[in-house]
C-alpha cells in the first residue's frame, strides 16, 4: 500500500498515465479489493508487476479472542511470520474522539518496543522491527473485514512506540486521513507515545488535527524514572515544554495516560503533582488501573484507592475518566496476546 503520492512516482516509471493512480487507490481503499487480478480496469502486465511487490493482503488472521459484543483481539501474521495484534472495542467510552458508541481499533506500530517500560508486555522480549505503512493500514482493513464494522476511532496504543517509526506513521496517517484512502477523520484519530519529546514536536507540525496521548504514569522524573527508561533521556520538563508547543499547534487537550500501580505511583501526593502537571497544559487524564501482566511483579490498587486517586484531580478541576474493565480476560493490554503466541502458549 502506497501513498497517493508514491504510487503517482511509480506509475510514472511504468509509464503510466496518472489517472491509473485514483482508479487503483479506489480499488483498494474504496472497492476492498484482496488481490490485484480484481482492478479489472488496468493493463495485466500493469497489475502482474505490482502484485509481485505489493501485496494487498499482507497480513494473515491468526486467531480472534473476545466475542462480538465485547472487545475483540486478532493476532495477525506478517509476511515475515512474526505476530502483531489489533483490538476492536465496541461502543467505547468518549475518551478519544468526540462520541461515544463508536468502534475503537487500538493497532501496533512494531514487533516489540524497544522503550522497556517495566509495567509493559510490549516491552518485555525487546524490539523486532518497524511495520511498515501498509502494515498498520492493513490492520485496519482487516479488522473492518473479519467484523463487518467500520473503524471510526483509531488508537495507536497497540504494541510499539509510534513514534519510534516515524515516517512509516506519518506515511499511514496520510493514508488513514485522506479522501483517497480510508478518509478517517483526523479528529477520531489518537497518536500515544511513551515521550519522545524531538518526535513529538515534529509530529506537531503534522498539518492535520490529530490527537496525542502522553504515556505519563509517573507526575514527577523520581517516580518515571523507576518505571519508564525513556525518562532518564528526556525528563520531565522537557516533555511538557514538547506538549506546550503541541497545544500551540492543535486545538484539542491532550490526554495523559496514567496507569496506577500499587506502591509506585497511586498515592493521594502523586495524585496532587500530577493535578498540577495536567493543568499547566490543560490536559485530561485517563486513569488506568494496571492490568497484570504474567511475570510481572506489580499490582493494582484497591478500588477504592484508584476512586480516591480520581477524586483528588476532580477537585482540583483537572477532567479525569477511570477505565472501566475491557478485554482484561482476554489479554488485551498490549502485547499480551503476541507474547503468549511467540512463546507457544496459545492454543490455535
Ligand atoms: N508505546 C506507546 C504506545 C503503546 S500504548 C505508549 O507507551 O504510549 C500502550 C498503552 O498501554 C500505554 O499507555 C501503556 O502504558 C499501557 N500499558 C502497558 N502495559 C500495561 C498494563 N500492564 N496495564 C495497563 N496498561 C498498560
Ligand atoms: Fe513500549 Fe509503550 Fe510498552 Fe513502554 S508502554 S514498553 S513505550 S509499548
Amino acid at each position: 500500500m502506497l501513498t497517493h503520492s508514491q504510487l503517482a512516482e511509480l506509475l510514472e516509471e511504468h509509464g503510466q498515465p496518472a489517472y491509473r493512480a485514483t482508479q487503483i487507490l479506489d480499488w483498494i481503499y474504496k472497492k476492498r479489493a484482496r488481490s490485484w487480478d480484481e482492478m479489472s480496469n488496468l493493463p495485466e502486465v500493469l497489475r502482474d508487476a505490482l502484485a509481485e511487490k505489493y501485496p494487498l493482503r499482507p497480513l494473515k488472521h491468526t486467531l480472534t479472542k473476545g466475542s462480538k459484543d465485547t472487545t475483540r483481539k486478532f493476532l495477525l501474521e506478517l509476511p515475515d511470520g512474526r505476530y502483531v495484534e489489533t483490538v476492536l472495542i465496541p461502543a467505547s467510552p468518549a475518551l478519544y474522539g468526540e462520541t461515544s458508541d463508536r468502534h475503537t481499533l487500538c493497532v501496533s506500530s512494531q514487533v516489540g518496543c524497544a522503550y522497556g517500560c517495566k509495567f509493559c508486555a510490549s516491552g518485555l522480549d525487546g524490539f523486532s522491527r518497524n511495520l511498515t505503512a501498509a502494515e498498520i493500514v492493513s490492520q485496519i482493513i482487516l479488522a473492518e473485514e473479519l467484523s463487518g464494522e467500520k473503524v471510526n476511532n483509531l488508537v495507536f496504543m497497540g504494541m510499539g512506540e509510534p513514534l519510534a517509526n516515524f515516517t512509516n506513521l506519518c506515511h499511514a496517517l496520510e493514508m488513514i486521513t485522506s479522501d483517497w484512502g480510508l478518509n478517517i477523520g483526523a479528529r477520531r484519530i489518537t497518536v500515544s507515545t511513551s515521550g519522545l519529546v524531538p518526535q513529538i514536536k515534529k509530529l506537531a507540525e503534522f498539518p492535520r488535527q490529530i490527537r496525542l496521548a502522553i504515556s505519563l504514569h509517573g507526575p514527577d522524573d523520581e517516580t518515571r524514572n523507576k518505571i519508564m527508561p525513556v525518562n532518564k533521556k528526556f525528563p520531565v520538563a522537557d516533555l511538557f515544554d514538547a506538549l506546550r508547543l503541541w497545544n500551540s499547534k492543535k486545538n484539542q487537550k491532550i490526554t495523559l495516560e496514567y496507569i496506577l500501580i500499587e506502591g509506585v505511583n497511586a498515592s493521594v501526593e502523586h495524585a496532587a503533582v500530577l493535578a498540577k502537571r495536567a493543568s499547566s497544559i490543560k490536559a485530561k487524564v485517563n486513569l488506568i488501573p494496571y492490568n497484570t501482566v504474567e511475570g510481572l511483579e506489580w499490582v493494582r490498587p484497591s478500588d477504592a484507592d484508584c476512586t480516591r486517586f480520581k477524586s483528588v484531580l476532580s477537585k482540583a478541576g483537572v477532567s479525569a475518566t477511570l477505565r472501566l474493565e475491557k478485554g482484561h480476560d482476554i489479554d488485551a493490554a498490549c502485547g499480551q496476546l503476541r507474547l503468549k503466541k511467540e512463546k507457544g502458549q496459545l492454543a490455535e
